[in-house]
């Protein structure tokens, strides 16, 4: 053990290997509380070059490892097994090169998403992958993950935005997938990469799709006085042909968290649920379609629509829905955030579905989802002290999750599967498809040791590796 931690010692320097316990409990889960397990060791590495000579390391030591971004992520992806090690790219957050004519730039894998936001914008640039998590998550989990985000609607998630990743492969060798310039017939090993939620290598750099940020933009914000008519418009909005950047809905609960925080946005309280619809691109267009898409929402006759038709509203709203994961950490002591897929058509249903689980075990759920892609986030509010209410939780998100591969759609549309959604992949896809996926991922990571047990269902005595909260609270 100290061997090999000394070796690592004297690649990055002693006081960038944390080892004792108090430093190590900021690592030992990501933002999904319910698992926990706490690693050796948490290693800074500053640059590629000594990523790729860890990785050697932890290779030739049989160590397990994983790399982690913001620890943002909402599936347990971010953790290693006891005796462990975390590769945390806290210290990698250069943006190596913009290239604006180009329409692309380079970053390393711990740029913060909105801080290259922050940097192209004087550019006329943007990068559109928006998580609501974007103020604090990276870009290399973003990549990890695939995630989502409002504007992903209209602009595709984020590996419609990645060009190219170099990679540190299980084995420590160094790799480039993929091309900011040219387009390949071969097999997509950056799409490989893609999505796999840290198992297939580590990211240390991405060459990121930058596109011209819109003349115009108009958000509307209506107000209706249930969750079903907030969904049943955005059905009607996208059969219309109507394709706006952003469907959001936010249901009263969430209203009323987001209000009582540091992120009130005005949002009206007395709304069962409120709509969040923006369009964009040049100013006559973006206003003919705003008016139509008003049109649309006032056949659902909707309590009211606003406007934010200045900057200042504008960024007020998108900090209200932005800020809403956070406001909601108020209802209780530890969240649950959910994340399923249904066909838009199913929103209702799977509303309808939810606010039934709600009400048979008595959980606190509130609701914010990207209605748009049909991507529902229920978030449930408990205690993981109560080790029987945790019980119910997880039943709950079961049951909900379930229910949205009944009604066609999919047990993750964003977070990942990690730890989290594991017991499900059989019921979402056949046998013959997991073994194509594991025997993929094997010859990239043949002994498991780059992020062991994530998306994939475990062998059985694998999962004990990672306690549930609620056994390791008491
Ligand atoms: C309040 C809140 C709101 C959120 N909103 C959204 C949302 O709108 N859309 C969405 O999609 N997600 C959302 N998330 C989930 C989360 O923010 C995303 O999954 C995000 O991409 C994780 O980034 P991270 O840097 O925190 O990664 P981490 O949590 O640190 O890691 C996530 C996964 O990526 C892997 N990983 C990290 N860095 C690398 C790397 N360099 N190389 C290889 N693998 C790596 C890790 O091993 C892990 O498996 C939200 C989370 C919170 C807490």
């Amino acid at each position: 053990m100290n061997d090999f931690l000394a070796q690592l010692r004297a690649v990055v320097g002693a006081r960038f290997v944390l080892t004792d316990p108090a430093s190590l409990l900021a690592y030992e889960s990501d933002a999904l509380t319910l698992f926990r397990c706490q690693p050796a060791a948490v290693v800074l590495p500053e640059n590629k070059l000594q990523v790729a000579a860890c990785v050697k390391i932890l290779h030739q030591a049989q160590i397990p490892f994983a790399a982690r971004g913001a620890g943002t992520g909402l599936s347990g992806g971010a953790l290693v097994p006891a005796g462990g090690v975390i590769l945390a790219m806290a210290r990698m957050r250069r943006i190596l090169e913009i290239n604006a004519d180009g329409g692309w730039a380079v970053v390393e894998p711990g740029v913060v998403n909105a801080e290259l936001g922050r940097q192209v914008a004087p550019l006329g640039l943007r990068y559109a992958p928006d998580p609501a998590s974007q103020t604090v998550s990276t870009l290399g989990g973003n990549a990890a993950e695939n995630s989502g985000g409002p504007q992903c609607f209209l602009h595709g998630t984020t590996s419609q935005h990645i060009l190219a990743a170099e990679v540190v492969l299980a084995d420590g060798r160094l790799q480039t997938w993929g091309t900011p310039t040219t387009f390949s017939d071969a097999l997509d090993l950056r799409g490989f990469l893609l999505g796999s939620e840290g198992t297939v290598g580590v990211i240390v750099a991405l060459t990121v799709r930058l596109i011209p940020s819109p003349p115009s933009i108009v958000t509307l914000m209506a107000a209706f006085d249930s969750v079903a008519t907030a969904c049943a418009s955005v059905s009607s909005i996208v059969s219309a042909g109507q394709q706006p950047v952003a469907l959001e809905v936010m249901d009263q609960k969430t209203i009323h968290a987001v209000e009582a925080s540091v992120y009130r946005a005005g949002l009206p309280k007395d709304a069962g649920a409120i709509l969040i619809v923006e369009v964009e691109g040049v100013a006559e267009r973006t206003h003919k379609d705003a008016a139509a898409i008003e049109e649309i929402l006032r056949q659902h006759n909707p309590m009211r629509i606003e406007k934010a038709d200045t900057p200042a509203k504008r960024i007020a709203v998108w900090k209200g829905r932005k800020g809403a994961g956070g406001a909601l950490g108020q209802l209780g002591p530890d969240s649950f955030v959910m994340d399923g897929v249904v066909p838009r058509s199913k929103l209702v249903e799977i509303m309808d579905f939810v606010y039934e689980i709600e009400q048979s075990t008595q959980l606190n759920i509130a609701n914010l989802f990207h209605a748009g892609d049909g991507n529902i986030h229920p978030h449930i509010s408990y205690d993981a002290r109560n080790a029987e209410q945790v019980e119910v939780v997880e039943d709950a998100g079961t049951r909900i999750l379930r229910k949205c591969l009944e009604l066609g759609g999919s047990i993750t549309g964003e977070h990942g599967v990690g730890l989290e959604k594991q017991h499900l992949m059989a019921e979402q896809f056949s046998a013959d498809e997991i073994q194509i996926m594991a025997a993929l991922r094997e010859v990239l990571n043949p002994q498991n040791l780059l992020n062991p047990g994530k998306g994939l269902p475990m062998k059985r005595g694998c999962a004990e590796a990672f306690h549930r909260h609620h056994r390791s609270a008491t």
